[in-house]
Formats: C-alpha cells, sequence, structure tokens
C-alpha cells in the first residue's frame, strides 16, 4: 500500500482538485445575454432559462444557485454541476477616511488582484484590474514589480464590480461608471477587457453606460487604432505622464516600441473616428517632469487635439524613490497649461490615508 500522503501533499491535491473542477465548470459571470442563452440550450433548458439567470445574478445579485428560487429545483443542481458564481474570495478590505474602499481579491489559482471603489459627488465609481501583475514596466508603478502573471478573464472583470455593486446595495447606491485603470495593460487583454464591457453596458446586466466607462492605456497604438475601428462610445485614457520621447521612454518603456509621435498619431485617428475627447493622464513626480517647461511642453503636444488632461501627484511607492511634487508646484503646473489652453484639472485625491497607488497593496502583501 502506498504511503500515505503528508498533510502539505494532501492540501495541495486537493487545491489542485478544487481548480480543475473550477476550471471545468462554466463562470457564468463571462458570458454574454447570447452566449448564456446558447449555453443553457446546451444544457436541454429553454432559453428563457438564461433571463432568469441573469436576472438572479445581475439585478438580485445572489451568489448561490439555492436562492434562484423560480427555477426548477433539478435545474439548480444541474447548475451546480456545471457552473460557478464567481471565483474569487476577498482577502483584505482596507477603507479610506473619504469613503474610498479597496479590496485585495484571490482568484481560483491563488494569485491575488486589487479593485477599488471610489465615491465621488457625482457617483459611485469603481476601478478594476485586467492582469495579474503587468508587463509594461512603467516605472512609477507598483503593480508591474512582479512582471505579468497572467491575463483575467472577462468573468474575473465582472466579480470585481460585482463585489462592489453588492456592497452598495446595501446603501441602496450603485456603481455608476467604471474606470479599467487597475493593475495591468488593458489594450494588452483586449477580449477580455471589452467582452466586460459588453457584460456590464448590456441592459439585462448592470447597465453602465459605455460613456461612463474609461479605459486606460499605457500607449499601445495599435490596439488604439483598433478600438477607434469599433467605434465604442468608451472614454480612452492615454498614459502620457512626459511629453519627451527620451524622458517618457525611460519612465515608460513601451515609448521605445511606439513613441509620442506616433501614440499622438494614434490619437488623432480615435478622435477622428469615434468623435469622443480623449483624456491624458499625467503622473506629477517631483523634480522628474513637474516643471514648466514640462507643461508648455504639453501644451504644444495637444494643441488642437478637443481633450482633458488629468494631473495625478503621484503616490509613494516604497520601491521607488519617487517623490512627491509640492502642492505650489502642482496649481501653477495646472494654471500654464489653462492659460496655454489646455484643458486640465488635478485628481482629487482618494485613499490617501490606505496603499490607494495601483498595486501597493499586492505590493505590500508580497513583502510581509
Ligand atoms: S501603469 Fe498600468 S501599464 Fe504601466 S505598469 Fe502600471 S499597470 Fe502596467
Amino acid at each position: 500500500m502506498p504511503n500515505a500522503k503528508t498533510d502539505g501533499q494532501q492540501g495541495v491535491i486537493e487545491i489542485e482538485t478544487l481548480l480543475q473542477l473550477t476550471r471545468q465548470k462554466t463562470e457564468l459571470y463571462g458570458l454574454l445575454p447570447n452566449e448564456m442563452e446558447q449555453w443553457v440550450s446546451e444544457l436541454g433548458q429553454l432559453k428563457f432559462r438564461a433571463r432568469q439567470i441573469y436576472n438572479w445574478l445581475y439585478k438580485k445579485r445572489v451568489t448561490t444557485f439555492d436562492e434562484m428560487t423560480d427555477l426548477p429545483a433539478a435545474f439548480r443542481e444541474q447548475l451546480k454541476e456545471k457552473a460557478v458564481i464567481g471565483t474569487m474570495k476577498e482577502v483584505t478590505r482596507q477603507t479610506s477616511r473619504d469613503g474610498t474602499v479597496k479590496l485585495l481579491l484571490e482568484l481560483h489559482d491563488g494569485s491575488t488582484v486589487e479593485t477599488v471603489l471610489m465615491r465621488h459627488n457625482y457617483g459611485n465609481s469603481v476601478c478594476v484590474s485586467t492582469q495579474v501583475g503587468c508587463r509594461m514596466g512603467c516605472t512609477f508603478c507598483a503593480s508591474t514589480l512582479g512582471g505579468l502573471i497572467r491575463n483575467l478573464s472577462a468573468g474575473e472583470i465582472v466579480e470585481q464590480l460585482m463585489f462592489f455593486q453588492r456592497m452598495l446595495d446595501a446603501e441602496g447606491e450603485r456603481v455608476s461608471s467604471v474606470v479599467l485603470m487597475g493593475s495591468g495593460e488593458p489594450l494588452e487583454n483586449y477580449d477580455a477587457a471589452m467582452k466586460f464591457v459588453d457584460i456590464i453596458t448590456s441592459p439585462e446586466s448592470v447597465h453602465i453606460g459605455a460613456r461612463h466607462i474609461t479605459v486606460s492605456t499605457s500607449g499601445l497604438v495599435p490596439a488604439i487604432r483598433r478600438l477607434a475601428d469599433e467605434q465604442r462610445q468608451i472614454t480612452l485614457a492615454i498614459s502620457l505622464h512626459s511629453p519627451f520621447d527620451e524622458l517618457r521612454s525611460s519612465m515608460m518603456p513601451i515609448n521605445r516600441a511606439w513613441n509620442i509621435e506616433k501614440l499622438m498619431d494614434a490619437c488623432r485617428y480615435y478622435w477622428n473616428k469615434t468623435g469622443r475627447r480623449l483624456s491624458f493622464e499625467y503622473a506629477l513626480i517631483g523634480g522628474v517632469n513637474d516643471d514648466l517647461r514640462h507643461a508648455r511642453a504639453l501644451a504644444d503636444l495637444l494643441r488642437g487635439m478637443p481633450c482633458h488632461v488629468n494631473l495625478i501627484p503621484v503616490n509613494y511607492v516604497p520601491e521607488r524613490n519617487y517623490q512627491r511634487t509640492p502642492k505650489e508646484q502642482i496649481r501653477a503646473f495646472v494654471n500654464e497649461l489653462q492659460r496655454l489652453g489646455v484643458n486640465a484639472t488635478i485628481r482629487r485625491e482618494m485613499g490617501h490615508d490606505i496603499a490607494a497607488a495601483c498595486g501597493q497593496l499586492r505590493a505590500e502583501q508580497g513583502r510581509s
């Protein structure tokens, strides 16, 4: 008789079995309404069952099949066997004095991602991650410190939003806008990111208007052009951070593949195709990109392009030696942009008393 497994080995086998089971099951948050219909048909059910499931998932927001009380008991059992409602579990929750909530969520394979709820006077905004880690290597970002682990599925991105929607249900509120600005480069996980957009904009789902969704990119030019050709009504946010190629390449390695000129060409293409004003993100880093020379070059670069510049005073990342720009310098920078006709605002700092920068909470967990 073979030796009994040690506790550790047994644990590994159990986890692997669990993982296999999860993988074989259909992740319901990852299905579009028409895919849900197709899937229930394949289970031998009538198509209207798909609408019922969608209703339970997105309108009543249940998390177990037993709560889907208008489904026949036998079908509920079949669902338990064949499907899962989400695969993530909450590991850590941090709540800031300003109401910002940051969750660290564990995925079925043990990796973790962060997702954030921000409360604005115009509504509740959720920032989702699209990848575990990131390979883009931006020097001001904690998410990239361990490289890219893997892409998230559309269902895993939807589930992040649903964590917060269920939390908000207790207050009678809803998620009103979404930004794909957490860890990962969304346009590198294009299909899953766009499927996520399609799911959450669908009227059968949480029905968030496309104009309330912002996709942020570090500057993947071919994907920006693809997005333009699809003519979606979402907002595209470009992480720019410097008007100078040399500096931008040192901060964002992607600039070596697609420099500022190529990026701006793609942005103009996007504007021409969609008629949607672009948003440019500019992280102000003390002594690096925050003097008036940068503001003037930025204004030159953006002249004639309908856009908005978001200035983000950079958060302190322990692994990087970046300093915050002093308040008066931030004010001078924005004034100079405005004087030169650029529509610019300083992003309100949220969750400053928690690990609010992208990837910080996950990096902290890795350090502990
Ligand atoms: S800023 Fe975005 S693209 Fe750059 S490393 Fe961080 S997550 Fe990746």
